[in-house]
């Protein structure tokens, strides 16, 4: 049985799209298509370019990361291919489970090839032979495609060997998560495909000097990696003309809530929060809107103005995260809705350390009082709340424990959502 597909794509395969363009248009069975459509061009760019090159572009385009944390990628590349230690890996993190999130699917199920190019065209400029793409357990139809452009490439010599005719080998390997949330973060991931229980490690170090197998391992998002396409096709200036001068480039929003369009938006950064509510159809009523997901943070209907940019939502006491524009309306139960997101980090902690272990049911346990006193917070639960919610920022090992009070904290203080 054919699982689920995606969610629309409203404006897939328009013209002036980057990431999305061969989204809805292209035979994602269809290596022959995919290169009808442009593939391969940025891995033959690259060849000509050498690993110095790309990473030169990369970083002249300004590309920071797309899994939430906007690391820059060329700084990332540079540190790991400067590495004397060897092997290096390359290790592409699909396992996108932020709630809201569903970008990366997309792309995967609808341009898969565009993954297996990118992810060659990474290894190549950081010096690895071995890829590691990490693919949610829950995304069936993403795996299904992405082996068969595995294979295909395979087949056809733009993997293995001698990828290309130029004397470079390189393979990807599938592995699939089973579920758990903090398998997405990096360390815990490397545990995981090592075959221990996925838990974070303490960084430093960092993946670049020691990931994978102890190994110096790039990590980036299915999104980031992607970008790299354009990057080397239309040249780092034009790219980097995209958006604004700190977030360059275009960027995939994950709309959901209520919206007439749910979906996937691509945008050039610098979009307002407001116009991509309209394009996806906000509607009356808008009471909050969650950015960045279950680890991101509430902003109130008449903040739309807040662009959407790294710094911009920064500059606004937010985030941006990894695209996620959750609207919510009135009908929506805030206390519910937050107790749902405790819940979440409760169940979803690894229990490797004390202040996310512990501070998360106590996090519940509190909301799960306000909800029974139908809704409103007694004074002494809102200063527990503060309290156990610094304590897992400050001390937690990793971004689960850290963000786990972000968008609680968020709701009382611009929501006001215990009054
Ligand atoms: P982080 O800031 O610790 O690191 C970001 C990346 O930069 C990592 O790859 C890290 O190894 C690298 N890095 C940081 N400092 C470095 C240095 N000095 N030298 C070399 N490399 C360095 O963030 P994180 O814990 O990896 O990720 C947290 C983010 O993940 C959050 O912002 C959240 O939005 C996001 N997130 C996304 C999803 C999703 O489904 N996409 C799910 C959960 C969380
Ligand atoms: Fe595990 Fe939470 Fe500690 Fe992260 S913060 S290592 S998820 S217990």
């Amino acid at each position: 049985e054919e699982p689920p597909a995606a969610m629309a794509v409203p404006q897939a395969g328009s013209p002036g799209l980057a990431l999305l363009r061969r989204v809805g248009v292209v035979d994602p069975s269809s290596l022959d298509d995919y290169r009808a459509h442009g593939g391969y061009t940025a891995l033959r760019r690259a060849f000509e370019l050498g690993p110095a090159g790309v990473i030169r572009e990369v970083t002249d385009s300004g590309l920071v990361g797309r899994g939430g944390a906007a690391f820059p990628t060329g700084r990332k590349w540079q540190a790991t291919a400067a590495q004397p230690d060897h092997p290096h890996y390359l290790v592409c993190n699909a396992d996108e489970s932020e709630p809201g999130t569903f970008k990366d699917r997309v792309i995967m199920e609808g341009d898969p090839y565009a993954l297996v190019e990118a992810m060659t065209v990474a290894a190549y400029a950081t010096g690895a032979h071995k890829g590691y793409l990490y693919l949610r357990g829950e995304y069936p139809r993403a795996l299904h495609r992405l082996e068969h452009a595995i294979a295909q490439a395979r087949a056809r010599g733009l993997l293995g060997d001698d990828v290309l005719g130029q004397g470079y080998a390189f393979d990807i390997e599938i592995r699939r998560g089973a579920g758990a949330y903090i398998c997405g973060e990096e360390t815990a991931l490397f545990n995981s495909i090592e075959g221990y229980r996925g838990e974070p490690r303490s960084k430093p170090p960092f993946p670049v000097e020691k990931g994978l197998f102890g190994k110096p391992t790039v990590e980036n998002n299915v999104e980031t990696l992607v970008n790299v396409l354009p990057i080397l096709t239309m040249g780092a200036p034009a790219y980097a003309a995209i958006g604004t001068e700190k977030s360059t480039g275009p960027k995939l929003f994950c709309v959901s809530g209520s919206v007439e369009r749910p979906g996937i938006y691509e945008l050039p950064f610098g979009a307002t929060l407001g116009e991509l509510l309209e394009l996806a159809g906000v509607r009356e009523g808008l009471r909050a809107v969650l950015l960045g997901g279950a680890a991101g943070g509430f902003v109130r209907a008449d903040e739309l103005g807040i662009p959407l940019t790294f710094e911009g939502t920064r500059a606004a006491g937010t985030t941006l995260g990894s695209g996620v524009v959750m609207a919510f309306d009135g009908t929506v139960p805030l206390p519910r809705l937050l107790l749902r997101i405790a819940e979440f980090f409760r169940d979803e902690s690894c229990g490797q350390c004390v202040p996310c272990r512990v501070g998360t049911v106590r996090q519940e346990e509190a909301l799960h009082r306000i909800v029974e006193r139908t809704g409103a917070a007694a004074a002494d639960d809102i200063a527990l709340l503060r309290e156990v919610g610094r304590a897992m920022r400050d001390a937690s090992i990793c971004g689960l424990g850290q963000t786990a009070w972000n968008a609680v904290e968020s709701a009382i203080d611009r929501l006001g959502a215990y009054e």
